[in-house]
């Protein structure tokens, strides 16, 4: 570790992608890290591509001299990072959360390539929204019921046969794309984003909608959808987790806003309270 102390520090500032791209919007959550080290060069990692926002899920070891040394001169963001106790906690005001992956699972989620991740990125961030990138352990990644809060999956195209990249070169190359596709955004006016991501939010949106749903009101849908399923006994013996997991990748692909989430739990409430009557749980509504 003593060869991070004697680089250089940063010869200059980032090149600035001007106003155009809200890199404050943007946080990098780093779930469960085992390694200080792996922290320090996180930080560092998005330092130089221009972000300063770091989110720590419990950490093994944290604060630590050897995140402290492989940050080198992003020791400012190390600084700045908020520690957490669970990842719903970390990502409860994004209306956008990507989890990175190491490798598909079988779960029901968009996998998306990193440029286009970053798309995706840019245009909620520019629509005012915030954004979270996930990043997993470095042993085990991210458990199945971490990457279910997650709205997408990223996958880097590694090699199939050694596919898992270090957890700092993962944010490195997540960074890079972040970073890449704000300067072409800037360069050509917003095209490129408003291109790959038209459905994010981004590209012209309804002006009668609300701001799209932020994560913690989504989820408070989402256990409501699954109380109501088992009360309405929707499952039939089948597993009530493979149902969630279809109902949730169809509500993420339809970019609901909050009035949407307002309309559906009251679908849910209605429907609820007439199982809840047809089962004799509560009496029936006296109509006279
Ligand atoms: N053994 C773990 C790999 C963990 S690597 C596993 O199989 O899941 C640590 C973290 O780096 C991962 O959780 C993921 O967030 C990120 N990462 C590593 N390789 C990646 C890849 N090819 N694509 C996307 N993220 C990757």
């Amino acid at each position: 570790m003593a060869s991070a102390h004697t680089e250089p520090t940063q010869p200059s500032s980032p090149t600035p992608i001007s106003g155009a791209f809200p890199a404050g919007r943007v946080r990098i959550v780093l779930v469960g890290t085992q390694h200080p080290g792996n922290i320090g060069s996180a930080a560092r990692a998005i330092r130089t591509m221009g972000f300063s926002r770091l989110v720590l899920v419990v950490p093994e070891r944290f604060p630590h001299p050897e995140a402290t040394a492989l940050a080198a001169g992003a020791a400012g963001v190390l600084e700045t990072a908020v520690v957490t106790a669970t990842l719903a906690e970390a990502v409860a005001d994004c209306r956008l959360v990507l989890g990175c992956t190491a490798r598909s699972r079988r779960i029901a989620l968009e996998e998306l390539h990193p440029r286009q991740a970053a798309g995706r990125a840019l245009a909620v961030a520019e629509a005012g929204g915030e954004v979270a990138v996930v990043f997993g352990r470095e042993r085990t990644g991210l458990e199945n019921e971490e990457l279910q809060l997650c709205h997408a999956a990223v996958h880097i195209p590694s090699d199939p046969d050694y596919g898992s990249l270090n957890l700092a070169a993962a944010v490195q190359v997540l960074a890079y794309e972040l970073r890449n596709q704000a300067i072409g955004h800037v360069i050509s006016g917003g095209e490129p984003a408003r291109q790959q991501a038209p459905e994010a939010g981004g590209g012209v949106r309804d002006p009668g909608r609300e701001p799209p749903a932020t994560h913690a009101e989504l989820e408070g849908f989402f256990s409501q959808l699954a109380d109501t399923l088992d009360a309405i006994d929707f499952h039939k013996g089948r597993t009530p987790a493979a149902a969630m997991r279809k109902f949730r990748r169809l509500f993420l692909r339809a970019d609901l806003d909050a009035r949407d989430v307002r309309l559906l739990r009251g679908l849910l409430a209605d429907a609820r309270r007439m199982a809840d009557i047809a089962e004799g749980r509560v009496p029936p509504p006296r109509r006279d």
